[in-house]
């Protein structure tokens, strides 16, 4: 059970849809346009979004993006575009997963309660992991490297966190895509790419000079503190 934003400007589209996932013990509420949904979510913070690109008033990738500006709420772009291309753009402008039209309120009641497992801690994980200069505490949700907290968004901070779980071991992208992202699609190991790229400049290091974060080509990523 979740409080679900719907953005959706079809109204036949947003009635079956909130009929269905209303049905499924989800609590919904319905906007047309981006900007009324973006002040939706700012007054009545939802659990997860569920956002059309097609939208009236805006381009669905700006309202991703002011929506991000606002909240770090989940959010499961709904759209017919489905080039790897374009996906990977929504994948890094912020969106946590997307379905492709026309889609059943199973499927997407499905990427609801994906998204959402995402977000809880793992209970089976250590709640506090310490390599060298990085500390993580997951269930503060806070990362300190050398006693400086991280700004971290919360992909980058799973992604952390894992492989700091994992500090020593050589991790496989498509190890990454299965726990961090939890679930594989079209061009997810670029969005790994990306994503290692942001985390590394975060942590202030770079591929050629890495510190913590070390790329092994053709392999994977390895977390480790050889200092
Ligand atoms: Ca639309």
């Amino acid at each position: 059970m979740a409080t679900v934003l719907l953005i959706e400007d079809d109204e036949n589209v947003s009635a079956a849809l909130t009929q269905a996932l209303t049905k499924a013990g989800h609590h919904v509420r319905a906007e047309e346009t981006a900007m009324n949904a973006l002040r939706t979510a700012t007054c009545e913070p939802p659990d997860v979004v569920i956002l059309d690109l097609g939208l009236p008033d805006l381009d669905g990738s700006d309202a991703l993006r002011m929506l991000r500006g606002v909240s770090d709420v989940p959010v499961i772009v709904a759209s017919a575009r489905q080039s790897e291309a374009d996906i990977i753009k929504l994948l890094n402008a912020g969106a946590d997963d997307y379905v492709t039209k026309p889609f059943s309120a199973a499927q997407l009641d499905a990427r609801i309660a994906a998204v959402l497992r995402r977000g809880e801690p793992h209970a089976q994980s250590q709640t506090l992991i310490t390599v060298g200069p990085l500390s993580i505490d997951q269930g503060r949700h806070v990362a300190l490297l050398d006693g400086q907290e991280l700004e971290l968004t919360r992909r980058e901070f799973a992604l952390l966190a894992y492989l700091a779980d994992n500090a020593g071991r050589v991790i496989s992208k498509q190890e990454l895509v299965e726990q961090v992202w939890q679930q594989p699609y079209l061009g997810a190991e670029a969005t790994v790419d990306v994503h290692v790229s942001w985390l590394r400049r975060k942590l202030g290091e770079t591929a050629a000079k890495p510190r913590l974060l070390r790329t092994v080509r053709g392999v994977g990523i390895m977390l480790s503190d050889d200092s």
